[in-house]
């Protein structure tokens, strides 16, 4: 008898074990089922099909889709799931078509399956038939005409007739059924518009020729290319993956969101055409529910996307690409909280497939595998293709500039800059990176921020935060719960002006029109880009001939390709810095090193301001004199010897409550559970907690979290997953178990 395991589509750890089932006969792997369960019918998909008893089994009541994944997905799924403590169903979504799964629903009582909205669309072709040549219309039969006439030219699309000649519907019956037309059914695509733009063939640079020659005979299959901004690093991808389709093998090419801008595409269609699928996240549904079953169908055979496009379903896959891999949106921030650099691993061993990270900054973490690991190959690519020098940083003491007068968020350097940048009639990118503002006390004549004795990170300010003596302004550590309060003037130079800080990008907007009222200004942040292609409007505007000025948040560190930007400004460098993170140096640095790519791309030479409080820090530092050796043996030291990852793994357990008292009490309870086990079997971990979060609330929300730091590699996982079977989680309250955060805040 043919028996399937049927993995119910329901997020819930519990249900990680597949049900049995007796299958009918075209029961395969990856298949979308209705079975019941209990007194209800619920969807579930597919995992294995095999011959067995089926004694007391129920049955399959209905098969719903066509296969949407094989055995390999189910592996790869089984792993996230394991690795990142996720629902299993949540894993295997992944790898379903976007927005289009099916339910179970009882409606009048009766079980019924709702069909997704979004499915496969068609287009009525109009074709001559056997009697189109000989058939002759009747003098008053007018639409048999137009239409007749019309087909001369060839096929027509049905709709396109409907527009010019209004209902035809009839008229084409008839004409069927004499054998003078068919019409023929065709699925159609729905896809993102891209200007395929001519592609311009140059011959590679010896730094691109060496790279390739790397990736082609090393013998090794895992690379990090460290190539500065402008050293033709995509050229490099797009050579590497066409190696890969010759051998009929397929490739995946994952960009950050933000950086997913129709030039990116348009640069891989040029090449490719249409066997590129496009995935991400601001594509209708339909549109991306095309893309991916292109993929599917083996007729699209490189796809270039967003994080998860890593899950799509290509055939035969090759290689993958990992565009700007320091980028922190390549961690999942919702179920399963995967981390995409570590998925791309696993999936290229699986494949035997070859794997790329590119960055101009390349993280710690992908650092830290070609220094340790023999698998892994970095290629250095040092020089521009333009062969033109990396624009000059100039740092700029804001402190300095507070005690020589001045109070405004431009210092005399920047505002000197940006009116020569103008008066040339070139242009201008200020980055305000709003990350971290206004939640962390400053200090505005030295700059001081106060920080953690114990933790090397800074504290947080608090309003009104929970203490034994009520609610109290208080700093507080977010790593490991110490408690400070603050002070009316700087501890380290005595100012009054130490203060919480605070500025959007609105109002730097606002000071800067005052500064520059003639000047075309563009604002891109969250609020301007929200609509569909508002990232694109506002680099249009910009990209018009003439002086500009382009104010934007993180966003537009990377991708933005002007020839006419020579200046590039950085409001503070600092936000970064003021989180409780130990990657905020790192990201600090990342942020310098990407904008200033921006400046000097072309001929002209370009220059960029970095305006900081910190001139000192030696994130800062070694940016401005483009230092990352330097600041990259640092930053392995202070890892190691705090022990942050890479060289451990950390696991962040959030607790979140309606009531401040339940999330407290809850996160205390989990806090004494696990220190209880981990004593127990010896696993050394380091527990802090419990702790409120930095965002103590949100959404109504009270946060409380527990962080854990272990050596113990791949195995945290499930040591962790054998001590939560154990726990009761309460039920007023929910947790969030986030392995291998990015964010700890
Ligand atoms: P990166 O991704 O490393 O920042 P890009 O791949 O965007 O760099 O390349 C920077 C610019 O150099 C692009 O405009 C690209 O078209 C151009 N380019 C790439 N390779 C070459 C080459 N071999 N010769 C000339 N120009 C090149
Ligand atoms: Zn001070
Ligand atoms: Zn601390």
């Amino acid at each position: 008898m043919l028996l399937a395991n049927v993995v119910l589509d329901i997020q819930s750890s519990s249900l990680n074990k597949p049900f049995t089932y007796i299958a009918p006969k075209n029961a395969s792997v990856g298949k979308l089922v209705m079975v019941p369960f209990g007194h209800q019918y619920k969807c579930g998909f597919i995992v294995d099909v095999f011959d067995g008893e089926g004694d007391n089994l129920k049955k399959i009541k209905k098969i719903v889709s066509k296969s949407y994944f094989d055995e390999d997905s189910i592996e790869f799924a089984k792993f996230i799931s394991t690795r990142y403590m996720a629902p299993l169903a949540s894993c295997i979504r992944l790898f379903t078509p976007p927005g289009s799964i099916a339910k179970c629903k009882k409606i009048d009582g009766e079980w019924q399956l709702i069909e997704p909205q979004v499915k496969e669309t068609f287009e009525d072709y109009v074709l001559a038939d056997d009697n189109f040549k000989n058939f002759v219309p009747r003098d008053n039969a007018v639409k048999q005409r137009q239409i007749i006439h019309a087909l001369k030219q060839g096929e027509v699309k049905k709709s396109e007739l409907a527009l010019e000649y209004g209902s035809v519907t009839q008229v084409l019956k008839s004409l069927e059924a004499e054998g003078v037309v068919k019409i023929e059914r065709r699925r159609r695509i729905r896809d993102v518009k891209t200007n395929i733009e001519q592609v311009k063939d140059f011959d590679l640079t010896d730094g691109q020729k060496d790279a390739l020659n790397i990736i082609k005979n090393s013998g090794n299959r895992k690379f990090v290319i460290d190539g500065i901004t402008g050293s033709g690093k995509t050229e490099i991808y797009i050579r590497a993956i066409q190696e890969e389709l010759k051998k009929e093998k397929s490739a995946i090419v994952l960009v950050p969101e933000i950086s997913l801008t129709p030039q990116t595409v348009a640069r891989f269609r040029s090449r490719f055409g249409d066997t590129v699928a496009v995935l991400h996240s601001k594509m209708s549904a339909g549109e991306r529910f095309d893309q991916w079953d292109l993929l599917l169908q083996g007729q699209a055979k490189v796809v270039v996307g967003a994080r998860s496009a890593l899950f799509a379903p290509v055939k035969n896959l090759g290689i993958i690409v990992i565009d700007e891999e320091h980028e922190s949106s390549y961690k999942q921030e919702s179920l399963p909280r995967y981390v995409t650099r570590d998925c791309a691993e696993y999936l290229a061993d699986q494949k035997n497939a070859k794997l790329i990270l590119g960055s101009a900054t390349p993280s710690i973490e992908a650092l830290y595998k070609t220094e340790y690991n023999p698998e892994w190959t970095r290629i250095f690519l040092p020089e521009r293709t333009n062969k033109l020098p990396m624009p000059k940083i100039k740092v700029v003491d804001m402190g300095m500039e507070f005690k020589s007068g001045s109070t405004a968020l431009f210092s005399q350097t920047l505002k000197h800059e940006l009116e020569q940048t103008i008066s040339k009639g070139q242009k201008a990118v200020l980055l305000h990176n709003r990350r971290g503002f206004a939640n962390y006390m400053f200090c505005r004549e030295c700059g001081y921020i106060p920080m953690c004795d114990h933790c090397s990170t800074s504290l947080t300010y608090h309003a009104r935060l929970q203490t034994e003596n009520g609610a109290r302004e208080m700093l507080m550590c977010h790593h490991c719960g110490h408690l400070e309060f603050p002070t009316a003037k700087c501890p380290k130079c005595g100012s009054p002006y130490f203060a919480k800080l605070g500025a959007g990008t609105q109002s730097v907007e606002d000071q800067l029109h005052e500064l520059f009222p003639d000047v075309k200004i563009v604002r891109m942040d969250a609020d301007t880009t929200r609509k569909k292609d508002g990232h694109l409007k506002c680099l249009e505007e910009f990209a018009m001939p003439g002086p500009a000025v382009l104010l934007g948040t993180q966003m537009i560190a990377k991708g933005l390709d002007f020839d006419d930007v020579t200046l590039v400004g950085v409001i503070l460098a600092d936000t970064n810095l003021s989180l409780p993170d130990f990657r905020s140096e790192e990201r600090t640095f990342n942020l310098i090193s990407q904008v200033a790519g921006r400046a000097g791309r072309a001929n002209l030479p370009g220059r960029v301001v970095v305006q900081t409080y910190n001139p000192d820090n030696n994130s800062i530092r070694c940016a401005a004199n483009y230092d990352r050796s330097s600041f990259l043996s640092e930053q392995f030291q202070k890892r190691e010897l705090l022990k942050y990852p890479p060289y451990t793994r950390l696991i962040n357990l959030i607790v979140y409550a309606n009531n401040e008292d339940d999330a407290e009490s809850a996160t205390k309870d989990l806090c004494e559970h696990l220190n209880r086990y981990n004593a127990a079997y010896d696993f050394n971990w380091d527990i802090s907690g419990p702790n409120v979060c930095v965002l103590a609330k949100i959404r109504g929300q009270y946060r409380y979290h527990i962080l854990i730091k272990s050596s113990s590699g791949d195995k945290l996982s499930d040591d962790l997953s054998k001590i939560m079977e154990k726990y009761k989680t309460r039920k007023n309250i929910s947790l969030q178990i986030d392995v291998d955060p990015t964010s700890l805040y």
